[in-house]
């Protein structure tokens, strides 16, 4: 049995509708996309058929995403800063919103060569890559304390073939820091959720590692901790920059005035929310 694409998108579409899941229909495109390894324009314009096996297959990625899961886990993939990105169970999606710190990194760092880069909390490797493929001649560690992160970090390095050190170990760990000096840029998405966030998930986060997700009772045990250990181990005149939750830019701009950095900036994402926080070493 063959099924066209028309037939087989609104089967689709309607089974996910009828169990109240947002923007069916672009998930599905995504699906079809996925399982045929075309774009949506191209399946329309060739009418393609799908064979039963894609069609069961199909199906069983609506069943994932009706019972929660996040799309992107279910595609095996998700795009960042234009480049295609591994994810799954166990390492946080990256977001658009994080394509803003990519921006503010390479408008302040443009034209500055052999910078030695350290991504901290560094998950799927999104910042780390990103930034590997526009600053070319950087030396770029990543660390994150899951080795199931990592093993997402290092399938996206290999396939994008760059070069980057990716190493296990907790960004709290004082004997970690200590391995480090004379820092150009430190960068970091740490986990930032408050304890409330973390009890009201939406469903398709809570399938994300917590590890990634939660920062303490008022979400900013990470900026506090990572700021402490980790602000020596930068040049004078290094960057320090942090993706924030929309709430926190007051609170952490502080942590960097107390730990001595200057012309501390807050930088608003595409939808104006405050998502960056940025100082320089003094
Ligand atoms: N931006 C993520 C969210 O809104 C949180 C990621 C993080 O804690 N770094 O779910």
């Amino acid at each position: 049995m063959v099924m066209n694409c028309r037939e087989l998108k609104k089967i689709l579409v309607t089974m996910l509708e009828s169990e109240h899941i947002q923007d069916a229909e672009f998930d599905v495109k995504c699906m079809l996309e996925q399982v045929s390894n075309l774009s949506w324009h191209e399946i329309f314009a060739q009418q393609k058929n799908f064979s039963s096996r894609k069609i069961q297959e199909l199906f069983t990625m609506a069943k994932r995403r009706i019972s929660g899961e996040p799309l992107q886990y279910i595609l095996g993939e998700w795009e960042f800063y234009g480049m295609r990105l591994f994810v799954g169970t166990g390492v946080l999606i990256p977001r658009a919103d994080t394509e803003i710190l990519i921006d503010t990194v390479l408008d302040l760092l443009k034209n500055k060569n052999n910078l030695k880069i350290l991504d901290l909390c560094t998950g799927s490797g999104c910042i780390a890559l990103a930034l590997k493929k526009y600053l070319v001649n950087a030396e770029i560690t990543g660390i994150d304390i899951s080795p199931e992160a990592l093993r997402y970090a290092n399938q996206n390095k290999n396939y994008h073939a760059l070069t980057i050190n990716f190493m296990l170990g907790d960004v709290l760990d004082n004997a970690i820091a200590e391995k480090f000096e004379n820092i150009d840029l430190i960068i970091s998405n740490p986990p930032y959720l408050t304890s409330q966030e973390m009890a009201d998930l939406q469903k398709e986060v809570s399938y994300e590692p917590v590890s990634a997700l939660a920062g303490g009772l008022d979400g900013l045990d990470f900026y506090q901790n990572i700021t402490g250990i980790w602000k020596n181990r930068l040049k004078q005149d290094g960057l320090l920059i942090y993706e924030i939750g929309c709430q926190q830019a007051e609170a952490v701009a502080e942590i960097l005035k107390i730990n001595d950095f200057k012309n501390i900036q807050v930088i608003q994402d595409l939808e104006n929310r405050n998502r960056v926080v940025l100082g320089f070493k003094n």
